[in-house]
């Protein structure tokens, strides 16, 4: 498809191009000094001690599971409304996901009263997801977690950049999950980091990283180490070093592409008010600043999804769901077909993501929210 609007793209340009011509010159390609800088320079912008670059986010709540030794017989709670792999990731330790609700459609963040509601006597640890880079009610969450002596992990995929109270979503909890696919608010093609501020799970997260071993190839190439032990059944979520250099100029990017889109967001909020009073609009108000990732709508009820988003391709402009709710699945369905959420499932059959990313311009959006009221329009709603 050739979209004249497409929902997402990648700020890429001549910095990334020298970063990996650099890299490549270098002739290491793999995980080595690029790699170790992006870590140091990611920790030192979200305010952790510790932050762990990995191949991919899925990856990276892989590894914040298995160090938190969840295993078969734990529950996890998650929320139903985020991408599959916040749920996947629980799945692959034995452990299992247990789905939480939202907390309304003004605010599709985990619901701190329904995580109440789901601990049992098995629950070990709790994943929130800050969806859109909006913040889930953190000191709320980590009040029950501390109660219930359960743990934090947080799915901040969406997040880079994002605070609330002037703290880094990703570092309230004991381990943060960044995506830099190529959709996300930075863009290494595959790629992720994990954040800590505790130095025995960073310890354990970056040994589990790499096969268990107590070394690896770079620290052996510098002539640090000379052999390795392995001490736990690890993986090879290494990231590169390629990928690694043109996360740290998108890193340097962030927060002016940040501020971007939250020029654009202000743009949308006013003239969807405006021009398309029929949607309901996430995050309206909303604490803490968010990384801008996405810019939901809920359509009105009656509305046809399938043929408001028909109508927006017809006219060259991309859209999206987030998310249909991972409970749903087929694959999930296997488990337990009686998970109630009964705000989740408002949202998630009645949202559509518009198109929002750092080079969109005024003009576009314009378009798209005037080519949003005319699609309800065919279908006799405003
Ligand atoms: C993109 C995303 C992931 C997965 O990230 P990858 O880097 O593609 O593995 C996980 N959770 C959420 C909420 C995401 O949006």
């Amino acid at each position: 498809m050739n979209w004249k609007i497409p929902l997402a793209d990648t700020d890429l340009g001549p910095e990334e191009e020298a970063a990996v011509l650099a890299v490549l010159r270098r002739g290491w390609l793999t995980m080595g000094e690029e790699t170790g800088a992006f870590e140091e320079e990611f920790a030192a912008f979200t305010g952790t001690k510790h932050a762990i670059a990995v191949t991919n986010c899925t990856a990276a709540l892989h590894l914040a599971c298995l160090a938190l030794e969840l295993g078969p017989g734990d529950e996890v709670i998650v929320p139903s409304l985020s991408f599959v792999a916040t749920a996947n990731a629980v799945r692959y330790t034995g452990a299992a996901p247990v789905f939480a609700d939202i907390v309304s459609e003004d605010d599709p963040c985990i619901s701190p009263e329904d995580i109440a509601a789901k601990i049992t006597e098995r629950t070990r640890a709790i994943i929130v997801m800050h969806y859109a880079g909006y913040a889930c009610d953190m000191p709320r969450i980590l009040a029950i977690a501390q109660q219930h002596e359960i743990t934090v992990i947080e799915d901040a995929a969406h997040a880079p950049g994002a605070t609330l109270d002037g703290r880094a979503l990703g570092t309230w909890g004991a381990v943060g999950c960044y995506s830099f696919f190529s959709n996300k608010n930075m863009a290494t093609g595959e790629g992720g980091m994990l954040v800590t501020g505790d130095e025995e799970l960073a310890l354990k997260l970056r040994n589990l990283r790499s096969h268990g071993m107590t070394t690896v190839t770079w620290d052996r190439h510098k002539g640090h180490a000379w052999s390795y032990d392995v001490i736990d059944a690890g993986y090879n979520y290494r990231i590169d070093d390629l990928r690694a250099a043109i996360g740290r100029v998108q890193l340097q990017k962030l927060a002016a592409n940040n501020a971007r889109r939250q020029k654009l967001n202000e743009q949308y909020l006013g003239i969807l008010q405006e021009l398309v009073p029929g949607v309901k609009i996430p995050f309206e108000h909303h604490r803490g600043t968010s990384s801008y990732h996405i810019r939901p709508i809920l359509l009105p009820p009656g509305c046809d999804r399938r043929q408001f988003m028909d109508a927006m391709k017809r006219a060259g402009i991309q859209t999206s769901i987030h998310y249909p709710p991972i409970h749903q699945f087929t694959d999930y369905r296997r488990g337990d077909n009686s998970i109630n959420l009964p705000v989740t499932k408002i949202v998630a059959a009645g949202e559509v993501t518009l198109p929002l990313y750092p080079h969109l311009s005024p003009k576009e959006v314009t378009t798209i929210v005037n080519t949003t009221r005319a699609a309800l329009r065919e279908q006799h709603m405003r």
